[in-house]
């Protein structure tokens, strides 16, 4: 059953949720947003939104300097959509599903060991975080982009659920893949994310660490919104 909210506690707050790819976050934090009628920051979005405009116009996601001034002139925007949901727009054009193919993806962890890239997108997600709010997503949000936020939560997940959740989505999308070829890439994935030299995926000591491996979407929700009520009682 769902577990009543009680918004007055919550408004105004930063969440920030952290953890490896395939732990859930994208969705857990997307539904969070929306049950507690706050703003979605999906930071993971701007970081491929940069990797889909160097690959469009044939600029190497390696090369530091370019990709920096990239990432300082892009125009990067989340707009919701009543149906859809969250959409994305680069430069003005919806990029919702063209920073999700395999490239994007691929090209986006290159992306985000660029320093000057992660200092200039940092910049414009504790700018949106201003407001508070918000649920903030991604390997860097508990302790780079809101070491301050009032809740962190790190997900996480063994290799095999998580490799199945992709396995699952990608078929679903019609890509043709299996779940060892999807173990391989997230390994791949998440040795790049932690031994990045720039903010490598970490778990900080405050952040409560909830594991996703049995647990459904709405189980997981359920659990932060516990976690949330719990801790903003206290505070
Ligand atoms: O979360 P998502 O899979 O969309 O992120 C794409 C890539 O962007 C990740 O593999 C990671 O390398 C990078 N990223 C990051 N810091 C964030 C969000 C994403 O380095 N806050």
């Amino acid at each position: 059953m769902a577990v009543p909210i009680k918004l007055t506690a919550l408004k105004g707050k930063i969440i920030a949720i952290d953890g490896p790819a395939g732990s859930g976050k994208s969705t857990t934090a997307k539904l969070l947003a929306e049950r507690l009628d706050f703003t979605y920051l999906d930071t993971g979005a701007m970081y491929r939104a940069v990797a889909l405009f160097a690959l469009r116009n044939g600029v190497s996601v390696n090369d530091a300097n370019a990709m920096e001034q990239i990432a300082a002139k892009v125009k990067i925007e989340f707009k919701n959509d009543g149906v859809i949901g969250q959409l994305i727009y680069l430069n003005g054009e919806n990029v919702t599903e063209g920073i999700r193919t395999a490239e994007a993806t691929h090209g986006s962890s290159a992306v985000a060991v660029h320093g000057g890239v992660r200092r200039e997108l940092v910049k414009r997600q504790q700018e949106m975080g201003k407001k508070g709010s918000i649920v903030a997503e991604g390997r860097d949000t508990t302790s780079v982009v809101f070491p301050r936020a009032d809740l962190k939560i790190y997900l996480k997940a063994d290799l095999d659920a998580r490799a199945r959740r992709r396995f699952l989505e990608q078929t679903h999308k019609g890509e043709n893949t299996t779940v060892e070829e999807q173990k391989k890439l997230l390994t791949a994935r998440d040795q790049n994310d932690s031994q990045r030299k720039e903010s490598p995926l970490t778990q900080v000591s405050d952040a409560i660490v909830v594991d996703t491996s049995s647990l459904t979407i709405e189980g997981q929700v359920e659990m932060i919104i516990k976690h949330a009520l719990k801790a903003f009682k206290r505070g």
